[in-house]
């Protein structure tokens, strides 16, 4: 799989590490933290997920991605997605 980074272009993934679902909100209180750290969906189709590109420009990027083929639809930096 090939991940775009915005800095360094297309990249093996390997060169990656994966957080995860770049969509959760952390709570500000205690109600709903436990679903906060715990529970998951597992949603078909695509998704935004947080990526670190550790043997690169080791930016985080927000990726989406299709579950179901992988098929990769956009990268952006963590900073401007969270704008
Ligand atoms: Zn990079």
């Amino acid at each position: 799989m090939r991940i775009p980074c915005p800095y360094c272009g297309d990249r093996d993934s390997q060169e990656f590490v994966y957080r995860g679902d770049a969509s959760l909100q952390r709570p500000d209180g205690e109600d709903g933290f436990f679903d906060y750290v715990y529970l998951r969906d597992n949603p078909a189709g695509p998704i935004a997920e947080h990526w670190y590109h550790a043997q690169g420009c080791r930016s985080w990027i927000v990726v989406t991605r299709d579950t179901r083929t992988h098929a990769i639809h956009g990268a952006v930096l963590a900073a401007e997605a969270a704008r």
